[in-house]
């Protein structure tokens, strides 16, 4: 299970401090509800990329003494199972979604741009329980309105408060 956790810092400090990151521990099972503190349970490596950047980081594993449960600590600045960053996605998903249509729209950010087509009724219904007014239509044309929605809110905060909604997250396979 994914937990993503904010560590108050970006890709590069995070990268810098690699396993002395400030690492949270957990004393309840977020799986099973047991009153236990978690265990360490080793690191796993895995890319981080900007458009200026490609670091290799620590993820930490916790894992439940009692149901075995293995919980991944991914930093807020990331989303499961992309090497890009959340900024770097959300700034291609716009290029993508901004851009004439032509020749050279590179796969991964047309794969992108997709994605966050399909997310837009998840992203209304995520801002409208948020109690956050939406005065627009869910329609690709205001596509570009809930990005900046996304930003307004904080990417990271918004992506750490909507995760679980609808039970998915924001970019994950089709919602
Ligand atoms: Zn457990």
């Amino acid at each position: 299970m994914i937990l993503v956790h904010d560590f108050g810092i970006n890709l590069n400090m995070y990268a810098y401090k690699g396993m002395e990151n400030d690492f949270p521990s957990l004393n309840v099972c977020p799986s099973c509800h047991s009153m236990n503190d978690l265990h360490r349970h080793g690191f796993y490596w895995r890319y981080g990329i900007t458009e200026e950047i490609t670091e290799k980081i620590p993820i930490c594993r916790l894992q439940c003494p009692a149901c075995k449960m293995t919980f991944s600590i991914l930093p807020d600045f990331l989303i499961p199972y992309y090497q890009h960053t959340l900024h770097t996605v959300l700034d291609q998903t716009e290029t993508a979604i901004t851009r004439e249509k032509g020749p050279g729209l590179r796969q991964l950010v047309a794969f992108y741009k997709r994605r966050f087509l399909k997310h837009l009724q998840w992203l209304h219904s995520f801002f409208i329980d948020q109690g956050m007014p939406v005065t627009f239509q869910c329609e690709n044309k205001n596509a570009t309105k809930y990005l900046t929605m996304i930003r307004d809110f904080g990417e990271s905060t918004f992506f750490r408060r909507s995760k679980g909604h609808l039970s998915s997250y924001f970019m994950a396979s089709p919602v």
